[in-house]
């Protein structure tokens, strides 16, 4: 080529990433560059990703209220496949409380009455006390959940604000 002896050094780059092997680095800093910033997102939203999975695995199946451990997979419906056979498996609520206030490490898992349509506060079938939608683990310091007895006698005044997160 008679332009060869004139190639100034940006038009052999633009040459040099348009050749096969250019183009192979320059895909492979572009991936690079992807995973650097989807790490980055990773590490931040990591940990909190994994709780959540962690506690997604805890369902219930709503026709015999045993629990039971299903992995969340994209796709995945509510109500999942639950092991009495049909798809009344739902996401359970674990309840970390004991009728007399003391907190176990086995919690029970609970239904949420919204999970199936209904209104209204859900209980433990355990200890008895409210349970609520992504029900913390309590801390040592937590005071126990009201029971249904408690709950209901609060009345409605300056408590009618029970879920407050
Ligand atoms: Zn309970």
């Amino acid at each position: 080529m008679a332009l060869s002896g004139t190639k100034t050094e940006s038009s052999g780059l633009r040459e040099f990433i348009n050749s096969p092997k250019g183009k192979g680095l320059t895909t492979v800093a572009a991936i690079i560059m992807v995973l650097g910033a989807g790490y980055m997102v990773w590490r931040q939203l990591g940990p909190t990703e994994t709780e959540l999975l962690a506690r997604d695995r805890n369902f219930i199946d709503a026709k015999t209220m045993k629990p039971f451990v299903h992995e969340l997979k994209i796709g995945d419906v509510i109500p999942v496949d639950a092991p009495s056979g049909g798809k009344t498996g739902y996401p359970a609520e674990l309840c970390y409380w004991t009728k007399d206030g003391k907190q176990k490490d086995q919690p029970t898992a609970v239904l949420l009455k919204a999970c199936l349509g209904e209104t209204g506060p859900t209980f433990c079938p355990d200890c008895g006390r409210l349970v609520v939608a992504h029900n913390p683990r309590p801390g040592t310091a937590s005071k126990p959940p009201p029971l249904e007895s408690e709950y209901k006698s609060r009345g409605t005044g300056n408590s009618s604000r029970d879920e407050r997160r």
